[in-house]
């Protein structure tokens, strides 16, 4: 029996929902998952019901004012999502529905409503697709372009087209047969149809037809354990994906997740090329209008494959039968801000709602997946090679220690009289490069570290070029002749002279993208560079441009970040040139080794995936780090077993799970004295599971970011085991912590296994 009184959370910033009472014509006839009207201050806003109580809460509890529909908007599987991730990650219910649901779709129907579905004309084809193609052949030579536009609707989705596609005179010519009907209809935009011709699949290695035995046992309902699929680069997942997809009754949808869209046109146009339906591409760059249209094509069930990242997971698909997370390691999976999820995580809840198979792919799985792996809690599947017999590259160590004094990487001073130009690039690395070239090959060059040079230093004074509102280094930019900060975008004209001492005695130091690549030019004159990081990638269409361009062979060199290190497939890159993976090792997070060990395996693993074998050449300080010397040798194992111990010999995880409270604030002496506080309060609450010995409550220490726009910043790390040791009672005092910040002026952020501590 329902209560007379309703929750319902609102698309608001609010601790929790609010309370509303049940009007007597409404009485047990609200769901969960439900619009409804609420009066709020003044005016009235829409919610979602969540929940019942016999009892008011308050006093003077308004009345719902109407339910907005008979069926509830947001399905039961969404809904029981949305209050997963509430629960887990410690949100606000409200939030979480925020992330969930686009705005358009929250107000759908109303006044407020920013889209609404837009209507076109539509062709579509009135007999069986089978006597068009007939019908297209009779017509080939009296009629051509009636022929023509037989044709085009025939491999249409549904043999349908938006007419404006098509030649009129020869749709009104078909409209007369009687074979086609135009008339308005929702037109989706963001779903990508399928071109005229569909390649015929792939035939597969022994590893991938042993992987889909057990896939097509989890499709026949025979297995129920997510699957991890650990292949390593090239060796053919996303054929297992597909082959997955194409496998599903056609009354089912997959969703198929990727960390970022921008990078995965490749992947998407592979995706296309081979399935026979219509693919719907989902991301945060969406208009509200896109938002909109691919909501409601979802909802009804017209969509067969959603691709999409981190928010996709949130897809209405009414009969959802597969769920794939690819490069599930990545980090771009986690929201940083609340509701603080994680997509991966969020996936396979979404999975077990809706019974449908899942399964969970890298080439360098997270330690969190590898170690469930092991526990049985993933079925393991491995393509321990690559696909059709390609070697994986060799990979060696250079150690620039032998080659010459700091490497100019590490960013240390150049001495007084040094040359002007520091070689970034070792000699046998150069060679190498220079020897790949004239074989009419492609090289690619990675530096995680975009910019000219990441410091510029006084020479009289030694004072270091720093960010106003950060505390840290500005990076020059040679094209623009500035200096900028990453953190928070803050940008100068270079100076002339030193800020601090007025001395002409500034010095750039350390190297970045641009530097390496004005390198690469200079000694490799007359070559085509490319250059692909977040600077030349940020203008729309620019990063796939780069990468087109690259893929055509209209480049011989690309320089670039981890932009370039995730699952692009280049065939005649044979060399690859690895430069400061000491930069990702000497990252003051404990996943430091696994990100380094993930990038340099993921970039060595574009080497060679042509039918020439690859080579790949990593310059280090640290060639015997055991991160380096298992991604120069493929050994994940050995990585894992090493990286494991060490996790859990300091409690990290996959061995404890972690919660991190983020305090910023304007002043530096009151966010100590609140993060002092909060923490008080913190250890207070999680007193008898500490004791327990199932928490551990570290801190608060200052963030190693210390200072980003002008915030100070500071954390709080629990360490728990199992997660809901903290989680529980964290999640009893969530309001009363997030009351306590407000009062002392500064920002709470609740990240449960949070993915960086900088
Ligand atoms: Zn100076
Ligand atoms: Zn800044």
């Amino acid at each position: 029996v329902q209560g007379r009184f309703v929750d319902v959370a609102l698309r608001l910033a609010l601790p929790g929902p609010l309370q509303f009472s049940v009007p007597e014509a409404l009485l047990g006839r609200l769901v969960p998952g439900q619009r409804v009207l609420v009066p709020l201050r003044a005016g009235r806003d829409v919610g979602y019901v969540v929940g019942f109580s016999g009892e008011p809460k308050v006093s003077g509890v308004r009345p719902v004012q109407r339910a907005l529909d008979e069926v509830p908007q947001l399905p039961p599987d969404l809904f029981a999502l949305v209050s997963w991730i509430a629960a887990r990650y410690l949100a606000p219910i409200g939030l979480a529905l925020r992330a969930a649901v686009p705005q358009a779709v929250q107000y759908e129907g109303l006044r407020r409503a920013a889209a609404r579905e837009r209507l076109v004309q539509v062709a579509s084809l009135l007999l069986p697709v089978a006597e068009a193609g007939g019908l297209a052949a009779q017509l080939a030579r009296s009629a051509p372009a009636q022929s023509r536009a037989l044709v085009s609707l025939a491999a249409a989705p549904s043999g349908r087209l938006p007419a404006a596609v098509l030649n009129r005179g020869a749709l009104e010519g078909l409209a007369r047969r009687g074979v086609v009907g135009i008339a308005p209809a929702p037109m989706v935009r963001g779903v990508l149809a399928p071109p005229g011709e569909i390649l015929p699949p792939v035939e597969p290695s022994h590893a991938q037809a042993a992987a889909f035995q057990r896939i097509g046992a989890a499709l026949a309902g025979e297995t129920a354990r997510p699957f991890l699929v650990h292949g390593v680069t090239g060796s053919g997942k996303t054929e297992l994906y597909l082959r997955a997809v194409r496998e599903l009754p056609s009354d089912r949808q997959a969703l198929l997740l990727v960390p970022e869209i921008s990078l995965t046109g490749q992947l998407i146009s592979h995706l296309r090329r081979r399935l026979p339906f219509p693919v719907a591409v989902w991301h945060h760059q969406l208009s509200d209008g896109e938002k909109y249209d691919l909501w409601r094509a979802a909802r009804r069930g017209e969509v067969r494959l959603v691709v999409g990242t981190r928010s996709a997971v949130f897809a209405p698909l009414p009969r959802l039968g597969l769920v794939i997370v690819d490069e599930e390691h990545e980090t771009s999976y986690k929201q940083e801000e609340t509701p603080c999820y994680h997509a991966r995580e969020a996936a396979l809840e979404r999975a077990r709602l809706a019974g449908a198979p899942v399964l969970v792919g890298s080439a360098t799985p997270s330690l969190e997946s590898r170690r469930r792996a092991a526990e049985g809690a993933y079925e393991l599947l491995a393509l321990p090679e690559r696909h059709s017999g390609i070697p994986l590259p060799v990979v060696e160590l250079l150690d620039l220690r032998l080659h010459r004094a700091p490497a100019p990487v590490s960013g240390a001073p150049r001495p007084r009289g040094a040359p002007e130009e520091p070689r970034l690039i070792a000699p046998p690395l150069l060679d190498a490069a220079g020897e790949a070239l004239a074989a009419g090959d492609q090289v690619l060059f990675f530096l995680n570290r975009r910019g000219f040079a990441p410091f510029t230093q006084c020479r009289r004074c030694g004072e270091g070029l720093r960010c106003p509102n950060c505390r840290v280094s500005l990076v020059f930019h040679a094209p623009e002749r500035e200096h900028r900060c990453h953190y928070c975008g803050y940008r100068v004209p270079a100076p002339e002279t030193c800020p601090s001492c007025g001395a002409p005695a500034l010095r750039l130091a350390g190297s970045g993208t641009q530097r390496l690549e004005q390198e690469i030019r200079r000694a490799f004159p007359g070559r085509e560079v490319l250059r692909l990081d977040r600077d030349t990638a940020s203008r729309k269409g620019a990063g796939p441009a780069v990468i087109a361009d690259f893929e055509a062979g209209r480049a011989d060199v690309l320089v670039g970040t981890q932009l370039v290190a995730k699952g692009l497939h280049f065939p005649r890159l044979t060399l690859v040139g690895v430069l400061g993976p000491d930069l990702l090792l000497n990252l003051p997070d404990f996943r430091a080794a696994e990100r380094a060990f993930s990038i340099v395996s993921q970039v060595a693993g574009r080497a060679g995936r042509g039918d020439r074998p690859g080579r790949v050449i990593v310059q280090t300080l640290q060639p015997e780090h055991y991160a380096l010397r298992a991604a120069a040798a493929h050994d994940y194992e050995s990585f894992y077993a090493e990286e494991s111990a060490f996790r859990e010999e300091l409690g990290y995880p996959p061995f404890a799970d972690l919660v991190a409270l983020r305090l910023d604030g304007a002043d530096r002496d009151r966010l100590a004295a609140a993060a002092e506080s909060i923490a008080g309060r913190v250890r207070a609450c999680l007193a008898a599971e500490t004791a327990a010995g199932r928490c551990r409550v570290l801190g608060p220490v200052p963030a190693p970011l210390e200072r980003i726009r002008n915030r100070w910043r500071s954390q709080i790390i629990v360490k728990a085991r199992p997660l809901e040791a903290a989680a529980g009672p964290l999640r009893a005092e969530t309001r009363r912590l997030q009351e306590a910040a407000r009062r002392a002026g500064v920002h709470l952020l609740l990240d449960v296994d949070p993915v960086s501590l900088m």
